[in-house]
């Protein structure tokens, strides 16, 4: 029942009573009085109580109320607890936008993807990390879970989880990417699936078991040698010549333990970060004369020839005085292995922008094409008994391009067998701060 329906029949009510009590026309006068102002009192009140009415319907729709006033305490009252109540409905809705806005920029910067669904396997929350993995640009929709994956071991796992069953580190190969997939059923339907890429990690323990492999095989031939030798000495009864001749592979052996084991070393200790070059100013017509002395008789002996040639622009370059000169030895030590005799080794530098190009040319034998990519790779040889008779630790030019880089230099190569071999590496030009 409305209100006009209750203030009418309140009236008629109170007329037939004043009707008996009063006799006709003082009950006329009384209802006629008493209908006005309850007719008043009335208006008073409809248009505050719709506008009320209209401010709670704007609230429940989340949009900003308009508030009657109405010089009623009554509905006053009304009015203040409407805007205290849509205050802290205001506040908590604030919180959880907060709280939301939180978790998501979490989720997002995970380095795991994260991908929820509702229950018919629609995607609805996924992050940076999951868009990467699976090659989903920013803003693309991705479709349901269960045709999101191409591998059908991915699908498996999908559709079990989506049955309802947990899923821990289930390995898969998405395309060229190495993923651990973990999944969770949601308690209302759906699921979270996590993906953890583990390419890296694997592409790291493969390096390191290569690593251990090479070493322990660079490691073992010369110790087998030395034993070897050590026990027929041991026996006795050799002629002085053999002793000698003995003693002599022994101590060779044991020269090229030595070296690779100051190779690894050093190259432990520039991978580690541990070392940091300290530039300098560096004249580098010196410091390539300077790195030669440790050849120049070898090479006078071999009648091997050698020149500096420096652009102007390239005299002078900022590096680390000791790094500069261990990559030039590593350069020099590779050119008089594989040049002939009477061979010609040439040290070049030109200005290459803010950068110095230096470059180490030989006329030796040359490295085959398909050779040429990895040779600054750890122990990667083209001729592995050539080089270990040499006395090289496959080291050499790892080295080099760790010093190069760590100074921000890059370093490349150029051959073609039986004409020669061309290393080229930058070092920052004279111009670079010295920090
Ligand atoms: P190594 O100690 O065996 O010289 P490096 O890392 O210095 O190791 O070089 C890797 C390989 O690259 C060498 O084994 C060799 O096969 C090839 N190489 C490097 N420099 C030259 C060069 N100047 N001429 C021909 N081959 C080279």
């Amino acid at each position: 029942m409305s209100l006009l329906e209750r203030v009418a029949i309140g009236t008629v009510l109170t007329a037939l009573a004043l009707l008996v009590i009063l006799g006709r026309e003082a009950a006329m006068i009384a209802v006629l009085v008493g209908g006005g102002i309850l007719l008043l009192t009335w208006y008073a009140v409809r248009r505050p109580l719709a506008s009320l009415t209209a401010a709670a319907r704007a609230i429940a729709d989340g949009n900003a109320p308009i508030y009657p006033e109405s010089r009623i305490a009554e509905i006053d009252g009304l009015v203040q607890a409407l805007r205290q109540m849509a205050r802290r409905l205001a506040e908590r809705l604030g919180e959880l936008d907060r709280a939301r806005a939180g978790s998501a920029a979490i989720i997002d910067a995970m380095d795991e993807g994260v991908i929820a669904t509702d229950a018919r396997g629609r995607v609805t929350t996924v992050n940076r990390a999951a868009r990467d993995l699976l090659e989903y640009a920013e803003h693309e929709t991705l479709p349901e879970l269960r045709t999101l994956f191409r591998v059908k071991a991915a699908r498996e796992a999908v559709d079990e989880v989506l049955g309802g069953s947990d899923i821990d580190d289930r390995e898969l190969v998405l395309d060229d990417r190495i993923i651990a997939l973990h999944a969770r059923p949601l308690a209302g339907g759906g699921a979270v699936v996590v993906l953890h890429d583990l390419t890296e990690v694997r592409r790291l323990e493969a390096v390191r078991r290569d690593f251990i492999a090479n070493v322990s095989h660079e490691l073992k031939t010369p110790l087998t040698s030395i034993s070897g030798y050590a026990e027929t000495l041991l026996a006795g009864d050799l002629d002085e010549g053999t002793r000698q001749r003995f003693l002599g592979t022994i101590i060779s052996n044991s020269r090229r333990m030595q070296q690779l084991t100051d190779d690894l070393l050093d190259l432990s200790r520039i991978e580690s970060g541990r070392w940091v070059p300290r530039p300098a100013r560096i004249a580098l017509t010196d410091a390539a004369g300077e790195a030669w002395r440790l050849f120049a008789d070898a090479a006078e002996g071999r009648k091997v020839k050698f020149s500096i040639d420096v652009a102007a622009g390239a005299e002078h370059l900022t590096a680390d005085p000791d790094a500069l000169r261990q990559i030039l030895t590593n350069l020099f030590d590779n050119a008089m292995r594989y040049v002939p005799d009477g061979g010609r080794i040439t040290v070049t530098g030109r200005p290459a922008g803010a950068m110095v190009e230096i470059a180490v040319t030989d006329d030796g034998v040359g490295i085959p094409a398909e050779h040429l990519p990895r040779i600054f790779e750890r122990f990667y040889r083209v001729d592995p008994s050539r080089s270990r008779e040499a006395g090289g630790t496959g080291l050499g030019l790892s080295i080099v391009r760790h010093m190069v880089e760590s100074h921000g230099g890059e370093v490349g190569a150029e051959s073609t067998p039986r004409i020669g071999t061309t290393i080229r590496f930058t070092l920052p030009g004279s111009d670079a701060d010295l920090q």
